[in-house]
């Protein structure tokens, strides 16, 4: 039998239901936010990847699934959303009538990281992006959208950890300080962290190794290397924040997976997970529109990681399906035929419907539809076609009443809508 690929997963129900009404709050609580849904492919040049994440990054080095397209070009398919989302920004000219724009995105992500719960090869994150805006408030404001979205899907333990990264104009002089201290105890170091060392010292930063992070805790923060510009965009940060009533954590370490961040990075982490913590993570990426060749524009994004936020959700309501709201129970080859037509038409008016065919007893229809969770049933034999009248049968209350075959649709629908009728 062939089975899965590593590190990918089939989401079945009932647990896409779980996935549903996830999907549903975020349209419904983004929208109300300002942002649109947009939908760029999963598959784009190489290159697009290559040079907004950056070279050195885990990402590009050895997590991206990149193989031949026609003529000499390179496809993968995305790791990330942030990067198409620019890309269209830019190639559609979204910026033209207005440069501020806000858009969301839900899909599936691909990394060849190494499996375990919680990580895996394929994931879906929502994103969300806004360009155009570079003031403070509107980082303040897209956190609080993200902690009001967990908020009701009821998941509460989240804590936002919060940095700044700076900007090219202060960055430089902390990785260089970094870079320094770093060097002097690199014999503590990971051989992963030392081939970081010389190529993007902030990643050592988040690295999970244990002699790592101890050598991690003396180094210095790039808060304290902030730019004036830099320094008042943060105060400013934390200011809407508190006045907003959003408490985070100050985490100098927290530097994200990306080179195209600056500024503001944040990440939502929960205690429920063990060591996949994070649900969320985002931040400012300002020069990454001009970057890849579009206009100079600020811009700033979130990735929600919806296989661990569904974990979360789940972990409180273990996910239920509604069972159909009439279970049609035809005995006999004429009531089958009838059943198929006036159950379909019944289904078509709204109601959730279920029909079995499989002329068994009538003992073993109610057992499944009982174990399906039917709100009611109704029985069809030939005695039924000959008064031309059926029974409709309530599972919880046992109630039962008398529905004339005649307009079935619109008999039942009535019954249903009735107060007090599960
Ligand atoms: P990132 O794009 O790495 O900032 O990730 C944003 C969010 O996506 C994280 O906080 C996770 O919730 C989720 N995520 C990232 N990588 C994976 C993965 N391999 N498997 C499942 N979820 C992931």
């Amino acid at each position: 039998m062939i089975q899965l690929v590593r590190g990918f997963k089939d989401i079945l129900p009932p647990e896409t239901s779980v996935w549903q009404y996830i999907e549903n709050t975020a349209k419904t609580h983004f929208e109300n936010f300002g942002f649109r849904e947009m939908r760029p492919p999963v598959l784009e040049q190489a290159a697009l990847f290559q040079r907004s994440i950056g070279e050195h990054t885990d990402i590009v080095e050895k997590e991206m699934y990149t193989f031949a397209g026609s003529r000499d070009t390179l496809l993968t398919l995305r790791p990330e959303a942030t990067a198409s989302v620019v890309r269209a920004y830019i190639q559609h000219k979204l910026y033209a009538a207005d440069p501020v724009a806000k858009f969301y995105t839900i899909g599936p992500m691909f990394r060849k990281e190494r499996p375990q719960k919680g990580r895996y090869r394929q994931f879906q994150q929502i994103n969300a992006e806004v360009f155009g805006v570079d003031a403070p408030y509107l980082d303040a404001q897209l956190i609080f959208m993200l902690m009001t979205f967990f908020a009701r899907l009821s998941v509460s333990g989240l804590q936002v950890h919060l940095n700044s990264l700076g900007c090219p104009q202060c960055r430089p002089a902390f990785k260089e300080s970094l870079s320094h201290m770093l060097s002097a105890q690199s014999d503590k170091l990971c051989a992963d962290c030392l081939r970081r060392l010389e190529k993007n010292p902030l990643r050592v930063l988040d690295c999970k190794v244990p002699g790592c992070r101890k050598v991690v805790a003396e180094a210095p923060s790039m808060l304290d290397y902030l730019c004036r510009s830099c320094q008042v965009h943060f105060d400013a940060v934390k200011s809407a924040l508190e006045g907003m009533a959003v408490p985070y954590e100050i985490d100098p370490w927290l530097v994200r997976g990306l080179d195209y961040y600056t500024r503001t990075a944040f990440e939502i982490q929960t205690a429920e997970l063990g060591a996949q913590n994070a649900v969320a993570g985002g931040g400012r990426y300002d020069n990454l529109v001009e970057m890849l060749g579009g206009p100079s524009q600020p811009a700033i994004g979130f990735a929600v990681g919806l296989d661990r936020l569904a974990d979360l959700v789940m972990a409180k309501f273990p996910p239920a399906e509604p069972g159909p709201e009439v279970f049609f129970l035809p005995m006999g080859e004429a009531a089958m035929e009838m059943t198929a037509h006036w159950a379909s038409l019944l289904a078509d008016a709204g109601v959730r419907t279920e029909v079995d065919f499989s002329g068994r007893s009538l003992k073993a229809l109610m057992r499944r539809a009982d174990r399906m969770g039917a709100q009611n049933v109704l029985m069809i034999g030939d005695q039924e076609i000959a008064d031309r009248a059926v029974v409709l049968r309530n599972m919880k209350t046992r109630d039962q009443v008398q529905v004339p075959l005649d307009a079935l649709v619109e008999n039942v629908k009535a019954h249903l809508e009735k107060p007090n009728v599960a």
